[in-house]
């Protein structure tokens, strides 16, 4: 990434003044192009009415569309809009026909509310729950899934990146695993949408969820799905209103691609904003985007090794953006809290929210530092300096 353009983050992003911002991982800072956007939004709803706003402004909502249908190499048709990373995972989770005996595949590395699911899926209807093992670098081992996958399989569900660690799970090699079973695969990209390139065509997946307000630098409240041409017609979406179908005599049809798992409601000022978001990455590019937030963490990683009593606790052959780590004798949500006083965030990475991975690693709770473009070299050295006289 050039000077130009990190200066150009930063300028967009006001903040950098005054905060040091390294919890890029729950909830990323706005680029005042996004905050402009949902500002405008709002305003035209203050001056000309809800639905007015609604159809004055079609084409920045439309853009929600394209702009996610770019971004993830799908088509406009296949994007739906969604309040949150979870409930778009939830769509293609409890849309699918679950059948006692019914087997998912999981890894370790999952998502804490997307294991709950299963866990209810499994009281309710006796599905399997079977769980890949890890390779030794600690991502999902793709030749034991192929091994593992039988006619009984019904889902591979991943998170490509970990919401507890810098590992970047091998999406792809999954993918190719998947496909060659005809096995339905759900990949929770929640932390990789903005942080790393998805291509969903190179991935090979069948649905994909992510959230706005995480690397992509959307506004709050707000996330996307994305589900195969090929895949809409083998799910039932869990909840209908006369959005997402229509009464037809007795009946009644979906309507046609992935509308059918929206509401009509939605948070019409976040979307804008999170089209917004989408298009700044793609104006910035994915690429430099990742390359940038790779080499900033890494860098990160190194300097954290380097001092005495630091464990960096990240696995993985490729790591991104998500760095964790304990501090001997010191716990860790003392030194976020100590951390925050001083005008640095970072966040707490913690058992509820991959359980498995905590139990199975006896992981005691972390510090979360996730670096975004916009952050520098020299934040990386503030933030070690602050660590070492707290
Ligand atoms: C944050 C996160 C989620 C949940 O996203 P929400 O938008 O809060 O629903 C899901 N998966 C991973 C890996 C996450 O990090």
């Amino acid at each position: 990434m050039t000077p130009e353009t990190v200066a150009r983050l930063r300028r967009d992003t006001p903040a950098c003044e005054t905060l040091l911002h390294f919890n890029n991982a729950g909830a990323a800072l706005i680029a005042d192009p996004v905050h402009q956007t949902v500002l405008d939004y709002l305003d035209a709803e203050r001056r000309m009415g809800g639905y007015e706003a609604e159809a004055a402004l079609a084409p920045r909502l439309d853009r929600f569309y394209t702009g996610f249908a770019e971004l993830l190499g799908g088509e406009p048709s296949e994007i739906a809009y969604a309040e949150s990373a979870t409930r778009a995972w939830d769509s293609v989770f409890y849309g699918l026909d679950w059948r006692e005996g019914d087997e998912v595949i999981i890894h370790v590395s999952d998502y804490g509310s997307n294991t709950l699911s299963l866990l209810q899926m499994q009281a309710r209807k006796g599905i399997v729950i079977r769980e890949c093992p890890s390779d030794e670098t600690g991502q999902i081992d793709v030749l034991a899934l192929d091994r593992m996958i039988g006619p009984r399989t019904r889902l591979v569900a991943l998170s490509h990146i970990p919401t507890q660690g810098g590992m970047v799970n091998p999406a792809a090699a999954v993918g190719c695993v998947t496909r060659d079973h005809g096995v339905f695969y759900l990949l929770d990209a929640c932390q990789s949408l903005g942080q790393v390139e998805v291509d969903v065509q190179a991935i090979g997946c069948d649905a994909l969820s992510g959230t706005g307000r995480k690397f992509l630098r959307g506004p709050r409240g707000t996330g996307v799905l994305w589900v195969s041409k090929a895949a809409i017609g083998r799910l039932d979406p869990p909840f209908i209103d006369g959005h997402s179908a229509r009464v037809v005599g007795d009946g009644f049809d979906w309507e046609p691609g992935a509308k059918r798992f929206e509401a009509f409601e939605q948070n019409y000022a976040g979307k804008a904003g999170l089209a917004r978001a989408v298009d700044y990455a793609l104006e910035v590019g994915m690429p430099v985007i990742a390359a940038r937030i790779a080499g900033l963490a890494a860098t990160l990683r190194a300097e954290l090794s380097a001092r005495p009593g630091v464990t960096v606790r990240d696995q993985g052959e490729r790591k991104g953006g998500i760095v964790t780590f304990t501090v001997e004798d010191r716990p860790s949500r003392g030194i976020v809290e100590a951390l925050r006083a001083k005008g640095i965030n970072t966040s707490l990475s913690y058992a509820r929210w991959a359980p498995k991975d905590f139990a199975r690693r006896h992981l005691p709770e972390m510090v979360r530092a996730s670096v975004h473009a916009y952050n520098t070299e020299d934040e990386i050295e503030r933030f070690i300096a602050a660590l070492d006289t707290l």
